[in-house]
Parts: structure tokens; sequence; C-alpha cells
């Protein structure tokens, strides 16, 4: 992967992460949040420093997916400066809005605010040494992605989409925003989510409910790669809602399809 050349002003703040990763997607509801968990625990299960930003301001689910919505960070000072000290679980160093916020509350913000929150949550907070700085977006393209762009030094950004026509037109836009003249960040690869159903009792059988292979033939249009396909599987939405992440569980069939696709990320 070609690592952008960061500009001088940012390249100074995480001097010790290697990767950032940004996770997007064009549409909401395609299970950007959910493969971003699964992704960083996968990528911890294999070795790596971890890190997360939930950095979808208006919607923080990783709390949830973590199963650490009581958690509320500390501050230790670190040469003269207060640093927020990110969350530990699952090997993964997480921070996200969602800890500072009620999360009854919707998060009314105005965009100047949401992104000087977002800042904070990465130049103020002790990240450490990290291989992988993953950071889950909101969906879309916003005020939120053009901060993120401009605060951190991205080596590269991650596209989720399910197969389907209208994600994928939106997932279009969402290559087009980080490969634009302007922002000229690479993209890794696509993932595609909800690539088929497969029933319990009917283990051969595949079902395309929202069509078949859409990312794949994006991806080789684009000529992008293709880093995984996840199935739609009833474990990987519960995981989701008990905060413990499929990915966690290598023996399991989900649990091996994130484990390939964080190796087709490293
Ligand atoms: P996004 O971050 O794109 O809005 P989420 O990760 O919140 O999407 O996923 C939306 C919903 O779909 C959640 O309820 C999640 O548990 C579920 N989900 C996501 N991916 C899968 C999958 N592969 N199989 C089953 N359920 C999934």
């Amino acid at each position: 992967v070609a690592v952008q050349k960061p500009r001088p002003e940012v390249a100074k703040l995480l001097p010790d992460v290697k990767n950032v990763i940004a996770i997007s997607s064009g549409k909401g509801g395609v299970g950007k949040s959910t493969v971003s968990a699964n992704l960083a625990v996968a990528l911890a299960k294999l070795g790596y420093k971890v890190g997360l930003l939930d950095a979808d301001i208006f919607g923080p689910s990783m709390p949830k997916m973590f199963q650490v919505e009581d958690a509320r960070p500390f501050l230790e000072r670190v040469e003269g400066r207060d640093l927020i000290i990110p969350v530990e679980k699952y090997g993964v160093k997480l921070l996200s809005i969602g800890f500072f916020v009620n999360p009854d509350q919707a998060t009314v913000w105005r965009g100047g605010m949401a992104s000087n929150a977002l800042k904070q949550l990465i130049a103020d907070a002790n990240w450490g040494e990290l291989d992988y700085f993953l950071i889950d977006l909101p969906p879309g393209t916003s005020d939120i992605h053009l901060t993120i762009v401009q605060t951190v030094a991205l080596t590269g950004a991650i596209v989720v989409s399910t197969p389907q026509a209208v994600a994928l037109a939106d997932a279009r836009k969402g290559i087009d925003m980080f490969t634009n003249d302007k922002v000229n960040v690479p993209i890794l690869g696509l993932v595609e989510n909800m690539s088929w159903f497969t029933p319990a009792e009917l283990p051969e059988n595949k079902y395309y409910i929202f069509g078949k292979e859409g990312a794949k033939l994006l991806s080789e249009e684009m000529n992008l790669p293709l880093l995984g396909q996840i199935p739609i599987v009833q474990s990987i939405c519960e995981g989701g809602d008990s905060g413990v992440p499929v990915a966690l569980n290598e023996e399991s069939i989900t649990g091996q399809a994130f484990l390939a696709l964080a190796e087709n990320v490293v």
C-alpha cells in the first residue's frame, strides 16, 4: 500500500502509530460499525497493537459493541499534558464520544463542536504505540470526514458496502470523497457485508438477499482489492448487541471470516 506523505503538522500527531485506517460507508446500516469492531478484535487476535476510535459522533455504537457502556475514561498527566486514557477491551484501545455523553440524549451538536470533540479524542488521548489505529467514521460524507482527513495522516480508507445497488451507488461517492485531488487518501479496499444468508439447517444454501457480488463487481470495476465478504449471520448481530464480537471466537465461521479480513488488511 502506498503510504501517503503526511502534512508536517499532522505528522507530529500520533508519532507512535504505524497505520491509521478510516472505515467508511456511503450509507448507514450496512454494517460499518460491526465490521470496524470485529476487524479491530481480529487484528488484536493476530497480535497487533490496535486502537479504535468511534468517530460516529451522532450515533456512537462502540461502547455497546464492546460492552463498556459504563466506562468513563480517566485522564493522566503525561509530560505536562492531561491526556485521556483509552478504555481497553478485548485487546483493543477504544475511545468513543459515547463515553462522554448520555447515550439516551441525541447528540445535537453544531458541526464545529463535533469536530473539536473528535480532534480531542485523537490528539489529547494517550494512544501510545499502535500498529493499527482504526477510525469508524459516520456514514456518508460530512464535516467529520474532513476533520479526520485534516487531523491525522491517514494510511488509507476501507469502504464497507452491502451488495445492494443503492448501497453501492453511495459507496462510489464515498470512494470519490477520499480519492479526489484535495483529499487524496488511498482506498485500501472494499468489504462486502451481508453478502449472503445461509440458514443453519441448510448450510449449503446461500441466499443473496441484497443481490449477488455487487461490491465484488464494484471492486473489479474500480480496480480496488475486495478485502472480504461477510455473510449475514445471526450471531454477528447478536454479538453486536451483547458486546461480545464474533471475531473473539476464531473457531466459528464468522470469527474466521473476520480473521481472513484482518489478514487481508495487514
Ligand atoms: P452501520 O455502522 O453501517 O450503521 P451497523 O454495524 O450498526 O451498521 O449494523 C447495522 C445492523 O446490522 C446492526 O444491527 C448489526 O448488528 C447488523 N449486522 C451488521 N452486519 C451483519 C451481518 N454480517 N450479519 C448479521 N447482522 C449484521
